[in-house]
């Protein structure tokens, strides 16, 4: 196959050839060691040998270059795929593929907490709404009180398009459509309660407490006279509920554009009951989430008359809520797909 008149150029061809046929990486062959030292071989050859020698080492270059590319046509004439489909949509055989039986199937531990959350802030009277899994910068930031090229736009470092979309970083991207799509209901005497839920997402660095994806829960709450204890009071029963018994919180001084005054809310652990152990650090309190008064400018954007009305916001990621629950160690297994995981939660 390959008549190359230098010894040394037809025996790296026939390696070079062979090697090609099964190299999996079709394009790092033209970086092959064996050429390299083909080239670092022309300065030690006698002048008369040179231009030859120098004339079919190109030679095999550009024939494995031709090569390479004539594999990448063939792969691009394969037929499309659904990666979404099942197995046996994609892969024509006769034998059926082995897939697991639905009666050994369960629901993610985190879809079943979801709806455990949304039962009882429904029951409190909240009504449920998903949020976006992609957004745009005026409800990301803008609409909710983040002056343009602000500092706290760096709090919440997400992935964005080259079109200007974004990944939402919170569930608060939600609040002005909320704010609008329930605003007549307080001129019907009756207050704004909604919770949003869904996935978030995040430029983290992975660790057992960080995840790039997660999900994050959401209420809103607007009516004349709305104030801080109200919104201590329905976080208070809602914990008390998703725990199972009489949980204590309390709050510390925090800042977010979009309320004022803000808090984070720490809870008595409900492991320990406040003696101290390792999922509290030893401290009896667990930090939970952000929350607070709605901003007047939120409210105004909205076309809400901040004057009139108040309300209040909070936010926390759910996985945080389950670990706890559960005592699950790593944020992690929740996106890993991992049967043994999932298996305890059947
Ligand atoms: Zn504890």
């Amino acid at each position: 196959m390959t008549n190359y008149k230098n010894k040394r150029v037809n025996e790296v061809a026939v390696i070079l050839l062979d090697r090609l046929a099964s190299l999996e990486d079709k394009p790092s062959i033209l970086r092959a060691v064996e050429l390299k030292a083909l080239y670092a071989e022309i300065p030690l050859l006698p002048d008369s040998e040179k231009g030859l020698f120098g004339k079919e080492i190109n030679a095999l270059k550009m024939h494995l270059a031709e090569l390479v590319a004539a594999h990448k046509d063939d792969t691009e004439k394969l037929p499309a795929i659904d990666v979404t489909a099942p197995i046996d949509i994609n892969v024509q055989t006769d034998k059926t593929p082995r897939l697991l039986s639905s009666q050994f199937g369960s629901q993610h531990p985190l879809v079943s907490e979801i709806q455990y959350v949304c039962e009882i802030f429904y029951s409190m009277g909240f009504n449920v709404e998903m949020s976006r899994q992609i957004d745009d910068d005026y409800h990301m930031f803008d609409s909710l009180n983040f002056p343009k090229d602000h500092p706290a736009r760096d709090d919440y470092d997400t992935f964005m398009t080259t079109e200007g979309f974004v990944a939402p970083a919170h569930t608060s991207t939600m609040q002005n459509r909320m704010l609008k799509k329930y605003k007549d209901n307080l001129s019907l005497k009756k207050p704004i309660a909604v919770m949003i839920v869904d996935r978030v997402f995040r430029n983290e660095d992975l660790d057992a407490r960080h995840e790039h994806t997660f999900y994050q829960a959401e209420g809103v709450y607007v009516d004349k006279g709305v104030n801080v204890g109200n919104l201590l009071a329905t976080l208070k029963t809602f914990l008390g509920r998703y725990y199972h018994q009489d949980i204590e919180i309390k709050t510390q001084p925090s800042y977010f554009p979009f309320t004022e005054p803000s808090f984070e809310i720490a809870l008595s652990c409900p492991f320990c009951k406040k003696e101290g152990c390792n999922i509290c650090s030893y401290s009896g309190w667990i930090e939970l989430m952000g929350c607070g008064l709605i901003h007047p400018n939120v409210l105004k954007m909205a076309g809400i008359d901040p004057v009139e009305y108040t309300g209040f916001a909070w936010g926390g990621g759910i996985e945080r809520l389950v670990m706890m629950k559960y005592d699950i160690e790593d944020i992690r297994y929740f996106e890993a797909g991992k049967l043994e995981f999932l298996r305890q939660f059947k």
